[in-house]
C-alpha cells in the first residue's frame, strides 16, 4: 500500500499534522532528518492510523502514491530550502511539495517559480492554530496553482477545522498568496492582543480592579460580540495565580513582550504596499517598546514625569466604555488588515476573495471569533468593498461606539496610561472621516523645499510655486 500524503519534519507541528491525516483514515508516509523523531512518532502514535516510516528521503518518496504530496514542516528559512533541494530531484512531473511552515511570502514566490520550471507544484500554505490546531483541526491557507489544489485540497479540507461542517481551508490564490494571508492573520493577531492588553490595563489602573475581577469582565464580554478565543484565554490568564508566590500570574511575569517576526513582516509588507496598517504597526512597536529594557531603565532613572494635574474619574461607565473602545479599535485593525490583503492581491494578481479568508478564520486559528461572520457577510454582500468600515454593520458599530471610544482615549491620556492601539485606531477613523486633511500643507512644504509640485482642487495638472521669487508666481509644472 502506498501513502496518500507524506510529512517530512516531525517536530511538534509536523508530528501533529501527520497524526491528524492518519486519524482521518489517510495512509501517511513520515520522515525526519534525524530518524529518532520518526521512530518515536510510530512507537507512540502508530495505533492512531497507518504510518509508513522511512529513514531515507528515497524510501520516503517511493512510499508515496502519485502525484506525490510531500508536506514540509521544518524550520522556516534556510532549512526549508535545504529540504526542498533534497527532495526536488527525487520527485517527478506533477508531484507536489507543500511548505506548511511560516515562510515569508516572497520566499514562497521564489520557490514556487523555481519548482514550476522543473515541472513540480509548490504549495506554500499557512497553517494556524499551534500544536493543538495541527492535531485537532487548524485553519489552513494554501497558495499555489489551481491544479495543485485539486489534488491536495480535499486532504487539507479533511484535516482542517470545521464550522457547521464547512472546512476552514480554501485555495487562497497562486504562489505566495497563502503565506501572505497567514502573515496578515498573525499581524491582526498582534493587534487583537495589544487592544485586549490595553483594555485590561485601563480596567486595572483607572478602574482599580484586580486581575481576577477583570477576568470576570472578560468572561462576560466573551458571551457578547467580542466573543473570541483570545478573549477567552485572556480570562484564563488573568484568573491564574502563581503557585509559588500566590500573586496574580500577570504580576510575576516580566513585562517584555517577545515576537518571532510575522507581525514585523506584515508591517514591512504594508509599508511597501502603502497600506496604513496602523493598528498592527502600533502593536509591533508596543512590543518593541516593552522589550526595550535599556530605554525603559533610562526613563525610569531620569524619572520621566507623568501628568501634573490629578486625573479625574472616567466620565462614563468605564467598563462599558472600554468594551466599546475595544470593539471599535478591533474593527479598525481588521479593516486595515483586510485592506492589506486586497492591496497585495491586486499587486500580485492573486484574486483573493477576502470573504473566504474571514470564513476560514472562524475556527482553528488564533483569531477565531464570531466577529468574522460579520466580515464574511460584508464581503458576501459587496465583494468589492473598499473598507470594512463602510459596511453597514461595522459603520453602525463604530458610530455607536465612538463617544465611549473618545472618552476612553481621553481618560488614558489624562492618566498617562499608554493606549497606542485605541488612540491610533481612533486617529485612523478620524483621518478617514475628515473632509480635508492637513496633507495639503505637507504638499506645500514639499513644493517649497523640493519643487515636488502639487495638484489643485479646482483644476487638473501639476503645479509649482516659485517660492524664491518676490511674487511667488505659480507655474504649470
Ligand atoms: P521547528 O521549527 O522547531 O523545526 C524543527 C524541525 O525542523 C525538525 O524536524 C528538524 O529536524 C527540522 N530541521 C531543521 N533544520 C533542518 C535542516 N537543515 N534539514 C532538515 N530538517 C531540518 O519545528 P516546529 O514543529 O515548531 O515548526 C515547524 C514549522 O511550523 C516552522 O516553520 C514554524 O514556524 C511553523 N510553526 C507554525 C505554528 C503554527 O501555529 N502554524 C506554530 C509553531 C510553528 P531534526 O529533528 O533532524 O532536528
Amino acid at each position: 500500500e502506498k501513502a496518500q500524503i507524506g510529512v517530512t519534519g516531525l517536530a511538534v507541528m509536523g508530528r501533529n499534522l501527520a497524526r491528524n491525516f492518519a486519524r482521518h483514515g489517510h495512509t501517511v508516509a513520515v520522515h525526519n532528518r534525524s530518524y529518532n523523531r520518526t521512530k518515536e512518532l510510530v512507537e507512540e502514535f502508530g495505533n492512531e492510523g497507518t504510518f509508513i516510516p522511512s529513514e531515507s528521503a528515497e524510501d520516503f518518496v517511493a512510499s508515496l502514491e502519485r502525484p506525490r504530496r510531500v508536506v514540509i514542516m521544518v524550520k522556516a528559512g534556510a532549512p526549508t530550502d535545504a529540504v526542498i533541494d533534497e527532495f526536488a530531484p527525487l520527485l517527478e512531473e506533477g508531484d507536489m511539495l507543500i511548505d506548511a511552515g511560516n515562510a515569508h511570502y516572497l520566499d514562497t514566490r521564489r520557490r514556487e517559480a523555481a519548482l514550476r520550471e522543473r515541472g513540480l507544484h509548490f504549495v506554500g500554505t499557512g497553517v494556524s492554530g499551534g500544536e493543538e490546531g495541527a492535531l485537532h483541526g487548524p485553519s489552513i491557507m494554501p497558495g499555489g496553482s489551481p491544479e495543485s489544489y485539486e489534488a491536495l485540497g480535499p486532504l487539507l479540507e479533511d484535516i482542517s477545522a470545521k464550522v457547521d461542517g464547512e472546512p476552514c481551508c480554501v485555495h487562497v490564490g497562486p504562489d505566495g498568496a497563502g503565506h501572505f494571508v497567514k502573515m496578515v492573520h498573525n499581524g491582526i493577531e498582534y493587534a487583537d492582543m495589544q487592544l485586549i492588553a490595553e483594555a485590561y490595563d485601563l480596567l486595572r489602573q483607572v478602574g482599580g480592579h484586580t486581575p481576577s475581577e477583570i477576568a470576570d469582565v472578560f468572561r462576560g464580554w466573551n458571551e457578547g460580540r467580542l466573543g473570541s478565543y483570545l478573549i477567552e484565554i485572556t480570562a484564563e490568564v488573568l484568573k491564574q495565580n502563581d503557585a509559588e508566590s500566590g500573586q496574580p500570574f500577570v504580576d510575576i511575569v516580566l513585562d517584555q513582550a517577545e515576537q518571532k517576526g510575522t507581525g514585523r513582516w506584515t508591517v514591512q509588507a504594508a509599508l511597501d504596499l502603502g497600506v496604513p496598517v496602523s493598528g498592527i504597526a502600533e502593536s509591533v512597536f508596543a512590543r518593541a517598546l516593552s522589550g526595550g529594557a535599556d530605554v525603559r531603565k533610562a526613563a525610569a532613572d531620569a524619572g520621566l514625569p507623568g501628568p501634573s494635574a490629578t486625573a479625574g474619574a472616567h466620565e462614563g461607565d468605564l467598563q462599558a466604555d472600554v468594551e466599546q473602545a475595544l470593539f471599535a479599535s478591533k474593527i479598525v485593525a481588521y479593516a486595515q488588515g483586510f485592506q492589506q490583503i486586497q492591496a497585495a492581491s491586486k499587486e500580485y494578481g492573486w484574486s483573493i476573495d477576502p470573504g473566504a479568508m474571514a470564513k476560514i478564520w472562524r475556527a482553528g486559528c488564533i483569531i477565531r471569533a464570531k466577529f468574522l461572520d460579520f466580515i464574511k457577510q460584508a464581503y458576501d454582500k459587496s465583494p468589492e468593498l473598499t473598507t470594512l468600515l463602510v459596511d453597514q454593520y461595522f459603520l453602525d458599530a463604530v458610530s455607536g461606539a465612538q463617544d465611549a471610544w473618545r472618552r476612553v482615549v481621553v481618560t488614558a491620556a489624562q492618566h498617562g496610561i499608554p493606549a497606542p492601539g485605541f488612540a491610533s485606531a481612533l486617529a485612523y477613523f478620524d483621518g478617514l472621516r475628515a473632509a480635508r486633511l492637513p496633507a495639503a500643507l505637507i504638499q506645500g512644504q514639499r513644493d517649497f523645499f523640493g519643487a515636488h509640485t502639487y495638484r489643485r482642487v479646482d483644476k487638473e495638472g501639476a503645479f509649482h510655486t516659485l517660492w524664491a521669487t518676490d511674487d511667488r508666481k505659480e507655474i504649470d509644472a
